[in-house]
């Protein structure tokens, strides 16, 4: 079960994003899964360039769609174990309506953000999760506009599955990826994941000062909303771990009336090739 291909990255040296294939690849196998049952759907984006780089079905869609792609993908095919993973700008500016829709839709599938707050693949511009006076060549007086908290959206928006970890910390974001696979439902784990080019704010010291780690709160119980709303409002949005499970919720697919446990591509149609044909013809 080797998840890793002969494809050398592109990513700059010490890139965040490293560490989130190595996760990816390392929880696949720690699931058990073969190469052929797992896929990776990714945007438009430094962190895009990921779905090439994981020896398993990859899918390098436009901006923003990774979401629309990754769960048409799960439920024409719902033995796959289906990842969506995108960068910031893909997932909470251009793709941020399919963001909120797909976690209240709550297909089963796990989407990953690289967070580096800021657009590294066109040389550095204020993304949505740019905090306020960043400077960058788009906002060369820093940035008017507060930063967004995916985790207080997708909280907001009835997710399922809410985890956040760090490039530093492999095992803590394996583990994640790990448990929001086999999550029944949509996992959502935004990774901060630094920039080391264009983002000299956010840098991996930064990050390892202001961090919260659930750790730090044995106590901590993943399964109550509010209490997840306020740890994340109280870290301003620093919190790593699993933030928020809610296992009574059932997956999207499981709740469409008639939807058959094997996927669409594997069930037999009950109809004739002349029947196919005038259907397919329909559409042309
Ligand atoms: Fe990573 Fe930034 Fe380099 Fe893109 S520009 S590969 S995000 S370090």
């Amino acid at each position: 079960k080797d998840f890793r291909n002969n494809i050398k990255p592109n990513w700059c040296p010490g890139c965040g994003d490293f560490s989130v294939q190595a996760a990816i690849q390392r929880a696949a196998a720690n699931v058990g899964l073969e190469p052929e049952q797992l896929a990776v759907v990714s945007g438009i984006g430094c962190s895009g360039r990921i779905s090439g780089y994981i020896n398993a079905y990859g899918f390098h869609g436009v901006h923003g769609r990774s979401l629309p792609i990754a769960q048409g993908l799960k439920m024409a095919n719902r033995e796959l174990t289906v990842i969506a993973a995108g960068g910031d700008g893909d997932g909470f500016a251009i793709g941020m309506g399919h963001t909120v829709h797909a976690i209240r839709r709550n297909i089963n599938i796990t989407y990953i953000v690289m967070d580096n707050q800021i657009y590294g693949l066109t040389k550095g511009q204020t993304s949505p999760r740019s905090a306020e006076g960043f400077k960058t060549k788009s906002t060369p007086s820093g940035s008017i506009e507060s930063a967004l908290s995916p985790l207080e959206v997708a909280l907001a928006a009835g997710a399922t599955f809410i985890g956040q970890s760090f490039s530093s910390n492999l095992k803590q974001l394996t583990s994640l990826i790990e448990e929001g696979m086999k999550h029944e439902g949509f996992s959502f784990i935004n990774v901060f994941s630094p920039c080391v080019t264009f983002n000299k704010v956010n840098t991996y010291e930064w990050f390892k000062e202001h961090i919260v780690d659930l750790e730090e709160t044995p106590d901590y119980d993943a399964s109550n909303r509010v209490a997840a709303m306020t740890k994340i409002m109280e870290t301003n949005s620093l919190v790593t771990g699993l933030i928020y499970q809610d296992k009574s919720r059932k997956s999207y697919e499981d709740m469409v009336a008639g939807f058959k446990p094997e996927g669409l591509a594997k069930q037999n149609l009950n109809i004739t090739e002349q029947e196919f044909e005038k259907l397919v013809a329909e559409f042309k």
